[in-house]
């Protein structure tokens, strides 16, 4: 049965019309899910009882469950059951301006990103819009909490699940939704150009994240497979177009691969890549995972690669870490073998 937490409010409407009903019930169960955050149709209690019954006939209110926790410092791990067994985790991670999670998109990931250990397990399916939506409410609930960044950078391309990844952003942003500003919300891509076109042509002011790794085709092609299809001059163009039409900017994240693409010429040709770009340069310390033999930069070449970047006045942070402890920092969710 379909979970309610698929439908966006026009969707809803839809519904309430197509069974004769008033279009602003629709309005009234956004506020029960995702104000009041009921988790039972019953206790919509301004429905008449027809309506309720008829709802419980034709949705599910609930589709996944948490599984398990664990927790550091600042962060907490969560990992799902969907309702067909297969396993998702969101991380939530306590800034000093906000609780912000990230969430996932797939159950697996076909990308075949070389250094990143989720994306080890193909994709199986992506997860529908519900799936995302209640990745928030469940960690809501069970931190008695408020949501209020969420990033789409858990295990999953975004971009490969394209349409249940804007209901969601819906869903989310709508005022009697979740209510999430735009300029509280990422997503993450590994560069799926014909995606970030429709994606700047979205009326919702969303923050873009490219993960861009490299400064060139030679080094990305070889760790970013989705370089040979989408190489980075015609990356740069779209982005150009997106920041043109969207007046945002883009945000590139890099991660430091000792060896190969921390050089100092790196960051030179780095620089000299996006200093036309309205961007910002976030240099991401890679964590190094068992399976993989990729290795964190040194100390030294981080702050050189910054710093180089600094003097060639492109905006660019160096990531706080977060997770690594608990095996939940960027790529390496999923990557214990759970069960
Ligand atoms: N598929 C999307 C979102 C998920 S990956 C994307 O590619 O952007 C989220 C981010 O984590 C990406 O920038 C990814 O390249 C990065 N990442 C993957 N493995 C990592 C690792 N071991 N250490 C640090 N960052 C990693």
């Amino acid at each position: 049965m379909e979970s309610i937490y698929n439908k966006t409010m026009s969707e809803l409407e839809d519904y309430f019309l197509a069974k004769q009903d008033k279009k602003f019930r629709a309005v009234q169960v956004f506020e029960w899910l995702y104000q009041k955050k009921v988790t039972t149709f019953e206790e919509m209690s301004n429905l008449k009882k027809e309506v309720i019954a008829r709802l419980e006939a034709d949705f599910s209110i609930s589709s996944i469950s948490i599984k398990k926790i664990e927790r550091d410092q600042d962060v907490s791990k969560y990992l799902f059951s969907l309702q067909d067994g297969e396993k998702i985790e969101a991380v939530l991670m306590n800034h000093h301006y906000g609780n912000s999670l990230c969430i996932s998109t797939q159950v697996g990931c076909n990308m075949g990103c070389k250094f990143c250990e989720s994306g080890r397990l193909k994709k199986v399916r992506n997860l529908e819009t519900a799936e995302m939506v209640e990745q928030i409410l469940k960690v809501e609930q069970e931190e008695q909490v408020r949501i209020s960044h969420v990033v789409v950078m858990g295990i999953g391309e975004p971009f490969d699940n394209y349409d249940n990844l804007v209901k969601f952003i819906e869903i989310i942003n709508h005022p009697k939704g979740l209510a999430l500003g735009s300029r509280h919300i990422t997503v993450s891509t590994c560069g799926i150009i014909p995606k970030i076109k429709e994606f700047s042509n979205l009326p919702y002011q969303v923050n873009l994240a490219i993960s861009l790794h490299a400064p060139n085709n030679e080094i990305r092609n070889s760790i970013m497979p989705i370089n040979k299809v989408y190489t980075i001059n015609e990356l740069m163009l779209v982005l150009k177009d997106y920041v043109k039409k969207t007046n945002r900017r883009v945000t590139f994240e890099y991660i430091l691969l000792k060896g190969i693409n921390d050089r100092e010429t790196d960051a030179l040709e780095l620089a000299n890549l996006v200093k036309d770009l309205t961007c910002y340069v976030n240099l991401i310390p890679y964590n190094e995972t068992n399976n993989l033999s990729f290795k964190r930069s040194d100390y030294e070449s981080i702050t050189k690669f910054y710093d180089i970047l600094k003097k060639n006045k492109i905006n660019a942070t160096i990531r706080k870490e977060f997770g690594s402890n608990i095996s939940a920092a960027c790529g390496q969710l999923r990557s214990k073998k759970e069960d």
